[in-house]
């Protein structure tokens, strides 16, 4: 018994409770933010495995806050998807990822959150700031990631059926680190699968890792997707990764998250798709 007592007694901790606190003031902050410029989009080039040339970006949301700078979005955005304020966010983020990429002709991949997937307007959300922005539909990817759909497959199935039949892709983030199987990938159809960084790091000097790589990869070619890598970083990672099969490379070695302005002025045209 006495033991339990300095159990319970070692369980209060001063840092989570800061830790909480810390939450709900950026909770506040956040919903302060959202809407002004504070909140703003970087755009990351997706290169094509074969020849190099930049076909896409992906979207990638900062903060800037106004005392404590800039916040990770591995920080905000699961205070976002817990409070709700990832819908919001979430619009503002796609809105201005179309406005800055309209007239670049390049492809544009948004991260959606599992909020954003179950939230009952996604649709009418997305097919609204799409016409706003008069941005091309066929042009859009969403990235998902793997586990949860699986909370109600039937559900799930039929907004990612929904989403395809008006031309919009999907893509599977993070593949490989979540329940993904044959019968997933199957189940829910998909345009294409993105390799996590954790296999792309070890897959040049790792054989085992490599192995499993390619296996991921020959998964998604027998399946007859695309096959994109993200956090590629060396020269080595993107020969293996090609000669795996990848069929999109991204990751610092071909740019870091940038302004649209700048990636545009650093691109160019001739190494546009
Ligand atoms: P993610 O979707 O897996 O994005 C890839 C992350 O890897 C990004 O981090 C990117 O900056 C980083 N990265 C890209 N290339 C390299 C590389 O070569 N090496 C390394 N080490 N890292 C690389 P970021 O921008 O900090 O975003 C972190 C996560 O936050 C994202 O992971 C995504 O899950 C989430 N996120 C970011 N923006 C949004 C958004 O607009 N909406 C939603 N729902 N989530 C977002
Ligand atoms: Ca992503
Ligand atoms: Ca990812
Ligand atoms: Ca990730």
């Amino acid at each position: 018994a006495k033991s339990e007592g300095k159990h319970r007694y070692r369980a209060y901790d001063p840092s989570m409770e800061r830790g909480r606190e810390l939450t709900k003031q950026l909770e506040s902050d956040l919903h302060r933010a959202i809407g002004t410029d504070q909140i703003y989009v970087l755009f990351q080039p997706v290169v094509n495995a074969g020849d190099g040339r930049t076909i896409g970006v992906e979207a990638l949301a900062r903060w800037r806050h106004p005392d404590r700078g800039e916040i990770s979005p591995d920080i905000f955005i699961p205070i976002a998807e817990k409070s709700g304020l990832i819908v919001a966010l979430g619009r503002q983020i796609l809105r201005e990822a179309c406005q800055h990429t309209r007239s670049t002709g390049l492809d544009l991949a948004v991260n959606l959150s599992p909020a954003q997937f179950w939230n009952d307007n996604l649709f009418e959300d997305i097919t609204s700031i799409l016409e706003e922005t008069e941005f091309p539909t066929h042009r859009l990817e969403l990235e998902i990631t793997e586990n949860y759909l699986l909370r109600r497959p039937e559900a799930a199935a039929q907004v990612l059926n929904r989403l395809r039949r008006i031309g919009i892709r999907v893509a599977l983030d993070d593949f490989g680190t979540g329940y993904a199987s044959v019968a997933y990938l199957k189940r829910f159809k998909m345009d294409k699968l993105k390799l996590d960084r954790s296999f792309v790091e070890r897959i040049a000097n790792d054989s085992e890792a490599a192995s499993v790589a390619s296996a991921m990869i020959a998964l998604g070619q027998a399946l007859n997707l695309n096959i994109a890598a993200e956090g590629v970083e060396t020269e080595d990672q993107a020969r293996a990764l090609r000669i795996a099969g990848c069929t999109h490379l991204q990751g610092w070695l071909f740019g870091r998250p940038q302004a649209s302005s700048t990636l545009m002025a650093e691109i160019p045209l001739s190494r546009r798709a």
